[in-house]
């Protein structure tokens, strides 16, 4: 896949953060250091296989050159705030980045698979009104090592990234903080590094980009990368959705859906279908009609639907959907014929569920004084609850 950007080399004050560079761009790095191309396969091993942070590990690679690399490099992942284990396997990392502020990346254990929930800014523009991190308004991009460094994190907190450890991270989803194709260049990157062979080499059925629907966007999204795409819809026609998403204003539903289809049938593979997401909030979007239009809307479009309970918060006065809507929603779906799946709450003890990191994070963000206060070597700290 190609890359997306060119790649910003060192100035003289900063080091080159070698974690976020995509191979095609540490081969580039390495030319225009004069050195072999090759060497690009092998330190993205020893970052993202073995879980290198410093030069001196890598053997393979000649003293003076380490030396070289050293003077010039680094490998800087975001630091750990805290780890926290939920009793049912979840795990969930509060991370700090560059600036101070703290975004979430959580772990979910089911059976075989183990799903990564990747943020991608510091909160979002796009102001969806259910949305936790959208009341934040907008701070910044991650870049690409603040991206693929939390799967770097969590994947090193399982002993995975050590030679024969075990496959922790078997998926990935963008559906953490923030509106990924709003950062589409560092998110680019990091998916395709997720699913590199000499990095993680995650299946690209097992790596999701979640959009509310940035059309212009997703459009081009298929020039650079083939991972799966869901799509946040929460609503069956446009005057609800204006009302829940606010950017259906500027990119209605009809156009959305054209765009998803495109990108999904220009992938090679066949029989691909896009995930809809669609947040149940009581009383809002979970009535009968609601389901029969949604079956209706989607009747030509390759899709599987993925229901999720609205996740309340303090700041929001919508309501969980109840259980018999829930249940209702689904069965009409199902009658219809679509693939209905409904997201079960995970990690409830930590405040964790995927997608809905409503863990006041303005909060979070003060907070991160007092830990840092309290955990003076900024060592991450495990929290276990029973
Ligand atoms: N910005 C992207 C990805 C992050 S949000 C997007 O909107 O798709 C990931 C998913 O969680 C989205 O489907 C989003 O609509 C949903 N979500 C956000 N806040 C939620 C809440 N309070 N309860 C339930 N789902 C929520
Ligand atoms: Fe942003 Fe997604 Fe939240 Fe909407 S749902 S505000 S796009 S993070």
């Amino acid at each position: 896949m190609t890359d997306v950007a060119p790649q910003t080399l060192a100035t003289d004050t900063a080091k080159v953060n070698l974690l976020g560079l995509s191979e095609s761009k540490l081969v580039d790095f390495f030319e225009q250091m004069g050195e072999k191309r090759f060497r690009a396969a092998q330190v993205l091993k020893w970052i993202h296989q073995l879980g290198a942070d410093n030069f001196d590990e890598m053997s393979n690679i000649s003293k003076a050159l380490r030396e070289k690399l050293k003077a010039r490099c680094e490998i800087r992942p975001p630091q750990v705030l805290r780890q926290l284990d939920s009793t049912d396997g979840t795990r969930k990392f509060l991370i700090e980045v560059t600036g101070g502020s703290v975004v979430e990346t959580v772990y979910i254990p089911d059976g075989e698979r183990g799903t990564l929930c990747v943020s991608s800014q510091v909160g979002c523009s796009l102001d969806c009104s259910f949305c936790m991190t959208g009341k934040q308004g907008f701070n910044r991009d991650l870049t690409a090592a603040e991206i693929i460094g939390q799967v770097w994190i969590a994947a090193k907190s399982f002993g995975q990234l050590t030679a024969g450890g075990p496959r922790k991270v078997t998926n990935v989803v963008m559906m953490g903080m923030g509106e990924p194709l709003m950062n589409f260049d560092n998110v680019v990157d990091s998916m395709n590094l997720m699913m590199h062979d000499n990095a993680y080499g995650i299946s690209k059925r097992r790596v999701t980009l979640s959009t509310s629907g940035v059309v212009p966007q997703l459009d081009r999204l298929g020039e650079y990368t083939d991972a799966c795409l869901a799509i946040s819809l929460h609503a069956p026609n446009d005057e609800l959705r204006n009302e829940l998403v606010p950017i259906n204003k500027k990119y209605p539903i009809a156009m959305l859906l054209e765009s998803a289809q495109r990108y999904i049938e220009g992938l090679p593979d066949t029989h691909r279908k896009i995930t809809i997401e669609y947040t149940l909030i009581d009383h809002v979007n979970d009535r009968p009609e609601h389901a029969r239009e949604l079956a209706e809307l989607l009747r030509d479009v390759p899709v599987k639907i993925n229901l999720i309970p609205f996740n309340p918060f303090n700041l929001s006065n919508y309501k969980r959907v109840s259980n018999n809507a829930m249940r209702r929603f689904q069965d009409i779906l199902m009658q219809e014929g679509y693939i209905t799946t409904v997201r079960t709450t995970r990690g409830d003890d930590i405040d964790a569920a995927c997608g809905q990191l409503a863990g006041e994070v303005n909060d979070i963000t003060k907070r991160s004084q007092r830990y840092k206060a309290q955990f003076s070597q900024a060592e991450p700290v495990t929290i276990v609850n029973q």
